[in-house]
């Protein structure tokens, strides 16, 4: 069967993401502030926004000869002009594709490269990463610029760039908001490496719609948002750069979690909403300091992008008494399709879908499946990606013939009261996730075969209970006469440290295998080793 929303079908604005953004619906004054550092207290207002952001837009035309539909780099952690940045480029008629700034040089090479991109906007703190990857990639340094207003080593910052001309925000037709990506996040999908994921102006428009009529927290100008989350993954970006901005809320920006920063946040800008992943949850459970803080204006917790327990989050709910709701999506999804409860939690649950949003679970063979019956959740809908960028082949792979996207994650509808709570129960696909960040099995893999002592490897996500959340572990064939001791296990952990970023470390360990097993067409049964790792 097929489950739709049990909201009524949503109109979708034919708007851009720009024009959305700061159409200002709810009529904020050009004096108010949008973003907020927790840190420093800097503040970004409405108009300062809206004036940079076209400023950045004439300065990347005029200067750079940026042209509509050419790729923008941004590399960088959370700032208070992250938007301005984000919303020049898109203004400049340019798609921005955003990079983790931890990620390794390789890694930001391989982004780079796959999206095209042009020209770079990197924080100071990436620059290495940059530099080394402009040096290799021969990419013209005269095309690289900072945040942070300061030249370092003859990089200079993007606000050189800030004229006295304010571009005209580029428009689009009907047709060209269905087809135009409004930027590239990275996702590795299902499967294999990381891939651009082309989320169109009219997609992301229409999560920005659902999200707000799901949501029972009445969306207004007065709210203050937790902003904490990373701009560069969609789900941070959707909550605090686009519906945040569309209904003239404040932000107030942390560029890396820490627990005090979070707390005295919420206390000091009495932060009304706090989107988070299940680690910070508990975290907030466990720590006795975080209790001493005043949580009083918090309305909802919203836990989203990994599981998060039933025991969890009745244990946070107890102590805090503020009502805790999932979300679930995908990059791919742009991002939301289901928002769960905070009024009627069903807990463990992590929602009904959204306005708009169509699901089908399906068995191995493809079939239909009803209530209650686990397997493959498949989601149709406005805010369904167009596909990844220059990769049909991957495209065509996630998508069957009724344009359903299939996630890769196993679900129930649980029948319960009929009224279509989803249960994600598993996960098909390979991906882990550590604290909401994506590992990709197939980039640890290739990287574990470069190490002098490995012949094969698979890698799969270990549930880790003290943290809440997956660990990557390594299972590893060594070559004919290598000895399998603790020091070489301790080797391979320090390989991929030194390697790969830092949410990728083998946390979960290191085992010795006989042989990886695999399927008659060389496919690894990760299955198998699941089993295995369950059982250890
Ligand atoms: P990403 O594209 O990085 O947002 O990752 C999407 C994946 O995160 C989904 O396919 C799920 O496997 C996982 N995920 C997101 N939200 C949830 C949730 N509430 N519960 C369980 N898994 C989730």
């Amino acid at each position: 069967m097929i489950f739709r929303s049990a909201l009524p079908d949503i109109e979708i604005p034919s708007l851009g993401v720009y024009q959305y953004a700061t159409r200002n619906v709810n009529r904020i004054d050009d004096s108010k502030p949008v973003y907020i550092d927790a840190v420093t207290g800097a503040e970004l207002t409405f108009g300062d926004l809206k004036r940079d952001s076209k400023r950045l837009a004439a300065g990347l035309q005029d200067r750079l000869g940026l042209k509509k539909g050419n790729v923008v780099a941004v590399i960088s952690p959370n700032q208070i002009d992250y938007a301005v940045v984000f919303f020049g480029i898109i203004a400049a008629g340019g798609i921005p594709t955003l990079a983790n700034p931890g990620q390794t040089p390789k890694d930001f090479q391989a982004q780079l490269y796959d999206s095209t991109a042009s020209i770079i906007i990197a924080h100071p703190i990436a620059l290495a990463t940059v530099l080394e990857v402009a040096k290799n990639y021969k990419f013209p340094l005269s095309k690289i610029f900072l945040f942070g207003g300061e030249e370092i080593d003859g990089i200079r910052p993007y606000t050189d760039l800030l004229g006295d001309r304010e571009a005209e925000p580029v428009v689009f037709t009907e047709k060209e908001l269905k087809e135009t990506p409004a930027f590239l996040c990275y996702s590795s999908g299902t499967t294999g490496r990381q891939k651009g994921v082309m989320t169109t102006h009219y997609n992301a428009v229409s999560n920005f719609e659902q999200y707000k009529t799901s949501e029972e927290v009445k969306l207004h100008s007065g709210l203050v948002i937790m902003g904490f989350l990373p701009f560069f993954h969609i789900y941070g970006l959707n909550a605090f750069i686009n519906t945040s901005l569309s209904i003239g809320s404040t932000v107030v920006v942390i560029p890396k979690f820490d627990l005090t920063i979070f707390c005295t946040a919420i206390q000091k800008y009495k932060i009304n909403m706090a989107h988070v992943v299940p680690p910070v949850i508990l975290l907030l459970t466990k720590s006795p300091v975080a209790r001493t803080f005043d949580f009083s204006s918090m309305q909802v917790f919203i836990s989203g992008a990994a599981p998060l327990s039933e025991a969890l989050a009745s244990e946070f709910y107890s102590i805090y008494k503020i009502p805790i709701k999932q979300g679930y999506g995908l990059t791919e999804t742009s991002p939301v399709t289901h928002l769960g409860s905070a009024l009627n939690p069903v807990v463990g649950s992590v929602g009904k879908l959204c306005a708009n949003v169509e699901a089908k679970i399906i068995s191995e063979d493809g079939k239909e499946l009803g209530y209650n019956e686990p397997g493959e959740l498949c989601l149709r809908g406005p805010n369904i990606m167009k596909g990844y960028w220059n990769n049909k082949e991957a495209t065509d792979a996630c998508f069957d013939s009724e344009g359903f996207f299939h996630s890769g994650d196993i679900a129930i509808v649980a029948s319960i009261d009929e009224d279509g709570n989803f249960f994600i129960v598993d996960r098909l696909k390979e991906l882990i996730k550590y604290k909401g960040f994506q590992v990709a099995p197939a980039e640890l893999e290739a990287l574990l075969l470069t190490h002098k002592s490995v012949v094969d490897a698979a890698v799969i996500g270990v549930w880790s209970h003290s943290e809440a959340t997956e660990y990557p572990i390594a299972y590893i064939q060594v070559k004919p006469g290598v000895k399998q001791t603790d020091e070489l296990k301790k080797d391979i952990q320090k390989y991929v440290a030194d390697n790969a970023a830092p949410h990728k470390r083998l946390r979960g360990g290191v085992v010795f295998v006989e042989q990886v097993p695999k399927s008659a067409s060389g496919k690894i049964l990760r299955r198998l080793l699941k089993a295995k790792s369950q059982h250890k």
